[in-house]
């Protein structure tokens, strides 16, 4: 049943609720949701987009994600660029695919769900929603799953393990009290979760303020590396 105050397309789903979906190559509307998409992406798809394509991250930054920082957001917007061929198609769109498919981003993997997550006073809550577009004809397959069915076949687990920590930062009461963070902060920012080879040359030189004792493989295990940014950006803007 519709909720109240959701778009009529968009519907709450409790776990182990059944849905029809399959998506597929020979599916007559394959890649048509990879185009006009304004696809935020998190830190942790930023990593993986850097491994999918072997780029240093400033590189990829440059090429690959559109940063928007507008008067109205504390914090700085990240969004996967599309390319300019009449249909707006996402730049890592090909006529056999998505050319990441292994890395591609959370958002690409989670729909047609969509995650929020509201904190309580003790953890995470999370809430999940199904998006029933009509471009999207893989409603109309058989295939019956369910949130943890799907949420497993298309490996989320590690995504929403980072965006999960990500979001102390995006609903930290100061955030939702408005905070404007300096040019100095928000170019920090940036370099820390979505310019991860450049924030840890930073840390090898020791041109990080404040930095706390380094884990071991630090400068060799990405994940660890994202984890210490991610605390770091925390201790960064809302230690004072
Ligand atoms: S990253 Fe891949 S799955 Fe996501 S919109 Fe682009 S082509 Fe489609
Ligand atoms: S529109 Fe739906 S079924 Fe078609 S390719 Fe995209 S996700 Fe799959």
């Amino acid at each position: 049943m519709t909720q109240p105050n959701l778009p009529e397309n968009v519907a709450r789903i409790i776990p182990g609720e059944p849905f029809s979906f399959h998506c597929h190559q020979k599916i007559d509307c394959f890649t048509n949701c990879c185009r006009q998409l304004d696809l935020a992406l998190t830190p942790y798809d930023a990593l993986r987009m850097r491994k999918a394509t072997g780029l240093h991250s400033s590189e990829l930054l440059r090429r690959f994600i559109i940063v928007e920082h507008d008067q109205q957001s504390s914090l700085p917007q990240f969004y996967l660029t599309m390319v300019n061929d009449g249909k707006a198609s996402c730049i890592f769109v090909k006529p056999e695919g998505c050319s990441i498919y292994k890395h591609r981003p959370g958002a690409c993997r989670t729909y047609p769900l969509g995650r929020a997550t509201v904190k309580s006073a003790k953890q995470l809550e999370e809430f999940f929603v199904l998006l029933k577009e009509a471009h999207c004809h893989g409603f109309k397959e058989r295939t019956l799953q369910t949130i943890e069915s799907f949420s497993n076949a298309q490996g989320l687990a590690s995504y929403n393990y980072f965006n999960d920590l990500v979001a102390e930062i995006l609903q930290h009461e100061k955030i939702r009290a408005g905070m404007s963070l300096t040019p100095k902060q928000t170019q920090s920012y940036i370099t820390a979760l979505y310019d991860i080879d450049t924030f840890r040359s930073k840390l090898k030189e020791g041109t990080i303020a404040g930095a706390a004792a380094l884990p071991e493989n630090i400068f060799y295990d990405d994940e660890q590396l994202l984890r210490y940014a991610i605390n770091w950006v925390k201790w960064f803007l809302f230690s004072e």
